[in-house]
């Protein structure tokens, strides 16, 4: 009988990777802003994460559901809690109340941010400090490609989810109890 077990090489170390970074209680997230600006995307919370919606007409599971839609803001940078790419992760309700994030700042590469969570649930209010200590370094080379990025995370060619470039309205459709949903991805 043949042995089922299939040998493996040694796999390289590292590698270059991406991940969604969101603070948890008591850990904050801290890194270098390497994107000018948030992108924002509407995402679904379906069976225990975030998923992109890909709009009725891109099939979307979650619309499909009737699933409450949440709007999510994104930056690429680099994570100084995690030591690799990310994307930090931001709240609607941070990204309103921080008038930096809110069209404040007219490029945020090379900003220093922290993330931090304020209350003691997983969903809890997260507050954004910036600092502008400017990186030349971060302002050099080509602008990351978010969607790209969060297409690959999320496991999808195309469509890409939905941009929507205007979050700060009151238009969004969240479900009662959970506007600042943090699924700690
Ligand atoms: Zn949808």
């Amino acid at each position: 009988m043949a042995n089922p077990i299939i040998p493996a090489p040694v796999p390289p170390q590292g590698g270059r990777y991406t991940k969604i970074v969101s603070p948890k209680l008591g850990v904050p997230e801290k890194g270098i802003v390497l994107s000018r600006a948030v992108l924002g995307v509407e995402t679904h919370f379906i069976d225990g994460r975030t998923s992109p919606c890909l709009g009725r007409e891109g099939g979307c599971v979650g619309c499909a559901e009737r699933a409450g839609k949440r709007w999510k803001g994104y930056l690429f940078g680099h994570s100084q809690t995690h030591h690799c790419s990310c994307l930090f992760e931001i709240p609607a309700d941070s990204v309103r109340r921080t008038a930096l994030l809110n069209g404040g700042a007219a490029d945020l590469r090379g900003y220093q941010i922290e993330l931090v969570r304020v209350g003691p649930q997983p969903n809890s209010r997260v507050l954004v400090r910036l600092r502008p200590d400017r990186d030349a370094q971060a302002k050099s080379g080509p602008e990351p490609d978010i969607l790209s990025h969060l297409s690959h995370i999320w496991g999808l060619g195309n469509p890409f989810p939905r941009v929507n470039p205007e979050p700060v309205t009151d238009e969004e459709v969240p479900l009662p109890d959970d506007e600042d949903e943090g699924d700690n991805e």
